[in-house]
């Protein structure tokens, strides 16, 4: 069986596929093209994909007996993979949950403490060679310890976040998500977004994304919190409504954000680059050595369990 890997992967991760698989390894990190994704699915019994690569129901209809049985997708996100279209294909869908959840959540409080605190405007002001040392007044940002946190998505990621919130911070923790959950933890269930959004010091995006999950984060939350409020998105960027964001941060509906995922990623607005108040990571999540090796490890223990005709660990 032919195994299609779409960008490089860590080194014990590529040595494996190499070892237990007849691999190809694409060098490239780019996004699939809609050729190579053609390709994908006319030469090779099994694609481990990843972010960005289009498999649509455009493509599948363009495939709609593919030689390809299973994308592995490397990642716990899989809104790239039309699911439905896939199946309808005959093609199984896993991906890797759990392996990126505490770096996720980790990434999730660098935003919020470097956002709240102001920690990349003044990394800059440092390495401008203008600052002129500390005053009782110099850049004063939010206070985080204590402070309310609204989670939107109480799934892995989103209790990995409201974990370090209430033991880590001392945070007051809020939650929504389809349906309330036991949890470990106190934490308070709003069904209503909006009064979620107002009733909080930061607002932490966790949900996948999709067409269900598409602009969940629109105008009218945003202008339900307070102008003192925080925007955290390191779930994907179309869950939130990027034009509807920029005219809160512009307008002082709400004081800041942070980002790990944009609308029409890599396309990060000129307008996002042009506020402090904003922190832009380039999707960071997941990025350790430890994490993207288990992630690969991961996925690859699904193709291998599809190429032994063992039931797959992670379907979607
Ligand atoms: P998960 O365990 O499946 O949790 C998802 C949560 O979202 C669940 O609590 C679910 O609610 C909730 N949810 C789903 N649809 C919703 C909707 N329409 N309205 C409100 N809540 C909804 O997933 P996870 O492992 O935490 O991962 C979450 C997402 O994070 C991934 O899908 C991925 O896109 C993103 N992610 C980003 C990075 C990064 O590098 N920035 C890394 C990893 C993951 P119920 O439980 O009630 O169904």
């Amino acid at each position: 069986m032919k195994l299609l890997i779409t960008r490089p992967m860590p080194p014990a991760v590529q040595a494996r596929a190499r070892a237990d698989f007849d691999a190809e390894i694409r060098g490239k990190t780019t996004f699939l093209t809609q050729e190579e994704i053609l390709r994908a699915l006319t030469e090779f019994d099994v694609v481990v994909p990843t972010l960005g690569d289009q498999f649509s129901a455009e493509i599948f209809a363009q495939v709609p007996e593919p030689r390809c049985k299973l994308l592995a997708n490397f990642g716990v996100g899989y809104n790239h993979i039309d699911v439905d279209a896939a199946h309808a294909a005959g093609v199984a869908v896993t991906n890797t949950p759990g392996a990126v959840t505490d770096a996720t959540a980790d990434i999730a409080m660098t935003l919020l403490l470097t956002t709240a605190r102001r920690a990349g405007e003044g990394e800059r002001l440092v390495r401008s060679g203008r600052w002129q040392g500390w005053h009782p007044t110099q850049m004063l940002g939010h206070h985080v310890t204590g402070k309310k946190v609204g989670i939107v998505g109480m799934g892995r990621i989103g209790q990995a976040i409201a974990r370090r919130c209430h033991f880590g911070f001392g945070m007051t923790v809020s939650y929504q998500s389809r349906n309330p959950k036991q949890l470990e933890f106190p934490a308070e269930y709003i069904s209503d977004l909006s009064v979620l959004a107002s009733a909080v010091d930061f607002l932490v995006i966790a949900v996948p994304g999709g067409a269900e999950t598409r602009h969940l984060v629109n105008a009218q939350v945003l202008t339900s919190m307070n102008p003192t409020g925080i925007v955290i998105n390191i779930a994907r960027g179309e869950v939130v409504d990027e034009a509807a964001l920029i005219t809160a941060l512009q307008t002082g509906q709400i004081a800041g954000a942070g980002l790990d995922v944009y609308e029409f990623e890599p396309k990060v607005p000129q307008a996002l680059c042009a506020m402090e108040n904003v922190t832009l990571l380039p999707h960071l999540g997941t990025a350790t050595e430890e994490v993207r090796t288990d992630m690969g490890h991961m996925a690859l223990d699904n193709v291998a369990a599809f190429m032994a005709g063992r039931s797959l660990p992670n379907p979607v």
